[in-house]
């Protein structure tokens, strides 16, 4: 999550402007804040004083040589084209945030690691009027946290903290309705069962482009057959048989028109997987529509998915009783969770499922699994 607070200091970041929340529009201007070319900017010591007040109170470790960036923007009300932000050297890093969660909420002490920068505020406020300067200049104090959040409640419960510490400190009024305290969040979302969140798969879309692979096609890929295939049968994309060397490969010889049987068995001497006996011509020959070029280059997402869904369900395991035996592992190592489960908390289902498609390294059929699974759970013995 990233909070951005507005410094109460009496003038601006840069200049001797003062800042006061509805005043009339461009009346606390001047040529630095305007970003008038020539002007001089002297850093308002206050900011650094508020600065350092958050970083003792956020338990931080305080930058001793700090700098600004610029950040290039194009807006019709940034009069500069960059705005004035901190962009590899934060002014304190290694913090965190205590707090205690409502009991309501079920309670529970928490940590939240958190980073900070100094920003200048550099566009106009109102959007009712052309260009109003009175904001540009204001500065800001953003507060990064890590990925530590599990949910809204925990996000409310850390932002109310920040409002909280930052009126305290009286460096902030905290003010939202002002837009003193905004909040920006950052949410990653997974399926139910999935320990992995979806950042995964931009993480998976990023790699097959950094191997070289065209973009459109990578995102038919991606979009259309791996992430679909992965909700169809709730597995996480590690579970995935295709790796992205493997499909930007596949991309590059479908984008260059290279694609041919010759072809297909050389990748497939290099990139088959064994046990698998998986080539590219074993798929040409599994997909007809794939064996024109053309319908290649088109690759359609439900096409990719049924080459991901063949890629995947070539070594599965779909026999109950090895499924079963892995399942009876598993509630039998997790006596505490099973009775948990048993005693109503039925979401912890997804664990269990997670532990054996773990123990089965990827490789149990879902569907299978989680009849098996919920049988067993239920049973009342
Ligand atoms: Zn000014």
């Amino acid at each position: 999550m990233e909070t951005h607070v507005q410094l109460s200091t009496l003038t601006k970041a840069f200049c001797g402007c003062p800042y006061n929340y509805g005043a009339q529009p461009n009346t606390t201007i001047c040529p630095v804040c305007m970003g008038l070319p020539g002007a001089l900017p002297v850093l308002n010591s206050k900011v650094i004083e508020s600065a350092v007040k958050l970083d003792l109170a956020l338990n931080c470790k305080l930058s001793l040589n700090s700098k600004f960036d610029r950040k290039q923007y194009f807006y019709p009300d940034l009069p500069k084209g960059y705005q004035i932000s901190q962009f590899d050297i934060p002014i304190a890093t290694n913090g965190y945030v205590d707090l205690d969660l409502p009991v309501e909420f079920g309670g529970g002490h928490r940590r939240y690691s958190v980073s900070f920068f100094l920003n200048v505020i550099s566009v106009s406020s109102a959007p009712r009027i052309p260009v109003d300067l009175n904001r540009a200049g204001v500065p800001l104090l953003e507060i990064v946290s890590e990925p530590d959040m599990r949910n809204g409640i925990e996000a409310a419960e850390y932002a109310s903290e920040i409002q909280r510490v930052v009126r305290y400190l009286g460096i902030s009024n905290g003010n939202m309705q002002e837009g003193s305290l905004r909040c920006d969040v950052i949410v990653s979302i997974r399926p139910i069962g999935q320990s992995e969140f979806g950042t995964e798969v931009a993480e998976f879309f990023d790699a097959t482009i950094a191997k070289g692979a065209d973009v459109k096609l990578a995102t038919n890929w991606i979009i259309g057959g791996i992430a679909a295939y992965m909700k169809n049968e709730k597995v996480s994309i590690n579970d995935i048989k295709l790796n992205p060397q493997e499909l930007a490969e596949l991309i590059a010889s479908i984008k260059g028109g290279t694609i041919s049987v010759k072809i297909g068995k050389e990748h497939g001497v290099e990139n088959q997987r064994r046990e698998e006996k998986l080539t590219l011509l074993s798929l040409l020959i599994k997909f007809p529509p794939l064996l024109s070029l053309e319908g290649w280059r088109r690759c359609l997402p439900s096409q990719a998915l049924s080459v991901v869904q063949f890629l995947n369900t070539s070594n599965s395991i779909v026999d109950p009783a090895h499924i079963e035996k892995m399942v009876d592992k598993v509630l039998s190592e997790n006596p505490k969770q099973l009775e948990q489960y048993r005693a109503g908390k039925t979401k912890i289902q997804g664990f269990f499922a997670g532990q054996v498609m773990k123990l089965s390294k990827g490789k149990a059929n879902p569907g299978l699994l989680n009849k098996i699974l919920q049988q067993k759970l239920n049973a009342t013995s």
